[in-house]
C-alpha cells in the first residue's frame, strides 16, 4: 500500500470548503454523477473508434446506492475507469490543485454563498462536502489494468492500493458525516438527483440497501426504472417533435398546467453549440409575468435556474430550458458577463425570439392579437432592456383600442394630424372620459399595466414626435367646441368656483364641450402624473419626492351645460352646495373619493334631494 501527501500549498482546506459551500452542499451529487456520466461517454467514444472493447449488448448505467446502516452513499458507473497512474494524476494532483485554484479565485468574491459557486462546483473535490471519508474503487478499461482503491479521510494524506474490483468502471464510496445525514435519506437523494440529473444522457438507478423489492399487486417484482429521461426533448431535431410532446414536456418540467402559447426550439451547432426550448407561458395577471424560469443545462446536467450571467435578463420572463455544452463553467461571474461566447448566446437567443414574433405577426396575425395580452409585458420589457431586440420587434408592437382591436402605432395615427396617442389606464374608472371620446368618434388605446407606464416614456424617446396622453390629461381639440366664448361669463364662473371650492392648487377653466350633459371634468397633467408614478414606483425612499409633484388638477367647467349656466344666478349656501357637488361629480369620474369626502358627498346629496322634493 502506498501513502502520500496531498500536494496543496495552503493549509487543510477541507473545513474551509465545507463551511463555505454549506448552503449548496447538494451539488456534490451532481458533480459525481456527471463525472460518472462523462466516464461512460468517454468509453463509448473510445469504443466507437475501436480503441476500447465493449460487449455489444452492454447496458451503461449509473447506480446511486444508499446504505444507511453503514452510513454510505455510493455512486457507481461502468464507464472508462482509471488506472493507478490516472488516479494519482487526476484525483490526487489535478482535482486537488483545481480545488486550491478555485479557492484562490473565489475567496474574494463578495457573496460566496450564492450563485456561482453552487452553480459550477468543484468537481470531484466536492465529494468531501458531506463526507468524513471518500473512497474510490476503480478498474480501467485498458486491458490488463489492475483495480485500485484510493481513500482519503479529509486530512492531508491519502492511501492508494490495489483492490479486487472485478468490473470495469468506478465506484465512489462516501462515508457520510454526522452533519450531513440527510444524504442517507431516500427522499433527499431522490430530490437532489431529480433536480440536477433528470436529463442526464445515461440511465441512473437509485437503490436503497435493505429495502424490499417493489412488487405489484400480484407479487411480481416491478422492474427497476431509471430516475431520468436520457433523451430530453430539446436534444431532438425540431422536425421530429410534435406539439403534444412540447406541451407535455412543458407541463412536466415547469409543473404548469396551463398550456404554453407557443415555443421556440433552439438548435444550433455552429459557430457554437446551443440547444433548448423557450416557452411563452400563458399569464393571467401582470405579476405572474415575473414567475418565468429558464433552466440552464450543461450537457444535459442541470446547472441552475435563471443564471443572469448567461441568459438575457428579459428572457427570464419566459419559461424554458437552455443547454450550453461549451459554457466555461469554472470561471467567475464577471468573466461570464464579459465572455464573447456568452454574448453570442444571448444575441442568438434574442434574434430567435424576435424572428418567431415576426413570423407569428405576419403569418398568424389573429393568433398574435390573441397572444398579445400574455406576451406584451415580455416584449415591452425586452425592448427597454435590449436595443437590438427593440429594433427587431418594434413593428410588431400593437395597442388595443377602445373597440378591442389591435393596432400598430402607424395604424392608430393613420389619418390624424397630430402624433398624440390617447390612452386609458383603467377602463372602469375612466369610463366618463371614454364616453366623451367615443361621442366624438375618437379613439384611444388601453395601457393598463405598470410596465406600460415605463414603456410609453420609452416609446416617446424612440418614436419621433409621438406623445402619449392619458385620456384625462387634456381635452382633445376635437372634443371642445370652438364656439365664441363669453369672456365675462367665464371669468365670473371661475371666480365663483374658486371661492366656493377654495382649493388653492386647483386650476379652473371654462370650455364649451360638445356634450352638454357633462357639467364638468377633471383633467390631470400628464407630466406631473407620470413624475408621481415614477417616484412612487421607486418605493419608500422617494415617497417624499412624489409629494413634491402634487396632482396638478384642472377643473374644466362645461359652458354648454345648463346647470353650469345657472350657477351664476345662485348665491349663498345653495351656490356653494351646487359648486361643491359639481366638483365632486367630476372628481368621482376621475378617481375614488377619500372616505371623508365620500361622507360629505352623501350628506350633500341628501340635502339636495330634500330641496328638490
Ligand atoms: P473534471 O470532471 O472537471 O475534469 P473532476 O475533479 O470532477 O474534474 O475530475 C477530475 C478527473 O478525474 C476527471 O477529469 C476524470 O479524468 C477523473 N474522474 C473523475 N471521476 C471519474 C469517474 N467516475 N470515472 C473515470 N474518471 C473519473
Amino acid at each position: 500500500m502506498a501513502k502520500g501527501n496531498i500536494s496543496v500549498n495552503s493549509e487543510n482546506i477541507f473545513p474551509v470548503i465545507k463551511k463555505w459551500l454549506y448552503s449548496d452542499k447538494d451539488i456534490f451529487l451532481r458533480e459525481l454523477v456527471s463525472n460518472a456520466c462523462d466516464a461512460i461517454t468517454k468509453l463509448k467514444k473510445l469504443s466507437g473508434i475501436g480503441e476500447a472493447k465493449i460487449n455489444a449488448d452492454e447496458a451503461f448505467r449509473i447506480d446511486v446506492v444508499i446504505d444507511k446502516e453503514n452510513k454510505k452513499l455510493i455512486i457507481e458507473d461502468n464507464g472508462i475507469g482509471m488506472t493507478k497512474e490516472e488516479v494519482e494524476k487526476y484525483i490526487t494532483d489535478i482535482a486537488f490543485s483545481g480545488a486550491t485554484d478555485f479557492l484562490e479565485k473565489y475567496k474574494d468574491e463578495e457573496d460566496k454563498n450564492t450563485q456561482i459557486i453552487g452553480h459550477f462546483g468543484l468537481g470531484f473535490y466536492s465529494a468531501f462536502m458531506p463526507s468524513e471519508k471518500v473512497e474510490i474503487e476503480t478498474l480501467s478499461y485498458i486491458e490488463g489494468a489492475k483495480a485500485v482503491k484510493w481513500s482519503c479521510d479529509g486530512g492531508m494524506t491519502y492511501e492508494i492500493d490495489e483492490c479486487d474490483k472485478a468490473d470495469r468502471g468506478t465506484k465512489i464510496i462516501l462515508t457520510i458525516a454526522e452533519d450531513s445525514k440527510e444524504f442517507l435519506e431516500e427522499y433527499t437523494v431522490r430530490s437532489v438527483l431529480s433536480k440536477y440529473c433528470s436529463f442526464i444522457p445515461v440511465e441512473i438507478y437509485l437503490t436503497v440497501e435493505g429495502s424490499e423489492e417493489n412488487k405489484d399487486a400480484d407479487g411480481n417484482v416491478i422492474p427497476e426504472k431509471p430516475i431520468n429521461d436520457t433523451t430530453p426533448l430539446w436534444m431532438k431535431t425540431p422536425k421530429d417533435c410534435t406539439d403534444e410532446e412540447y406541451k407535455q414536456f412543458y407541463t412536466k418540467v415547469f409543473m404548469d398546467f396551463n398550456e404554453p402559447l407557443f415555443w421556440i426550439h433552439l438548435n444550433v451547432d455552429f459557430p457554437f453549440n446551443l440547444k433548448g426550448i423557450l416557452y411563452f407561458p400563458k399569464i393571467n395577471h401582470e405579476f405572474a409575468a415575473n414567475e418565468g424560469q429558464i433552466k440552464l443545462f450543461n450537457n444535459q446536467v442541470f446547472v441552475a435556474d435563471n443564471v443572469k450571467e448567461v441568459i438575457p435578463e428579459f428572457l427570464m420572463l419566459l419559461k424554458g430550458v437552455i443547454d450550453c455544452p461549451d459554457l466555461p463553467l469554472n470561471v467567475s461571474r464577471s468573466f461570464l458577463q464579459n465572455d464573447g461566447y456568452v454574448k453570442k448566446i444571448s444575441a442568438h437567443i434574442t434574434k430567435k425570439v424576435a424572428d418567431k414574433l415576426k413570423e407569428i405577426y405576419t403569418k398568424q396575425r389573429e393568433d398574435y392579437d390573441r397572444y398579445w395580452e400574455d406576451i406584451n409585458v415580455f416584449i415591452k420589457y425586452g425592448c427597454m432592456r435590449d436595443e437590438k431586440f427593440y429594433e427587431k420587434v418594434k413593428d410588431y408592437i400593437i395597442y388595443k383600442n377602445l373597440d378591442g382591436k389591435y393596432l400598430t402605432l402607424p395604424e392608430y395615427l393613420d389619418g390624424k394630424d397630430s402624433k398624440d396617442v390617447y390612452y386609458v389606464t383603467d377602463e372602469k374608472l375612466q369610463s366618463q372620459y371614454i364616453n366623451m371620446f367615443r361621442e366624438q368618434g375618437l379613439d384611444a388605446v388601453i395601457l393598463p399595466t405598470m410596465m406600460d407606464t415605463h414603456f410609453i416614456s420609452f416609446a416617446e424617446m424612440k418614436e419621433e414626435g409621438v406623445k402619449f396622453k392619458r385620456i384625462d390629461s387634456s381635452i382633445s381639440e376635437n372634443v371642445a367646441e370652438n364656439q365664441e366664448t363669453d369672456e365675462e361669463f367665464n371669468n365670473k364662473l371661475i371666480e365663483i368656483f374658486k371661492e366656493d371650492i377654495s382649493d388653492e392648487a386647483l386650476k379652473i377653466e371654462v370650455q364649451t364641450l360638445k356634450n352638454a350633459d357633462t357639467s364638468a371634468v377633471i383633467l390631470l397633467s400628464e407630466e406631473s402624473r407620470r413624475m408621481q408614478e415614477m417616484y412612487r414606483s421607486y418605493g419608500q425612499q422617494f415617497a417624499g419626492m412624489s409629494e413634491m409633484f402634487k396632482d396638478e388638477l384642472t377643473l374644466v367647467l362645461n359652458a354648454a351645460n345648463p346647470m353650469i349656466k345657472k350657477v351664476v344666478t345662485l348665491d349663498g349656501e345653495d351656490r356653494k352646495m351646487v359648486c361643491e357637488h359639481i366638483y365632486d361629480l367630476a372628481m368621482l369620474c376621475h378617481k375614488p373619493l377619500s372616505a371623508e369626502r365620500m361622507t360629505e358627498f352623501v350628506k350633500r346629496s341628501n340635502k339636495l334631494i330634500e330641496k328638490a322634493i
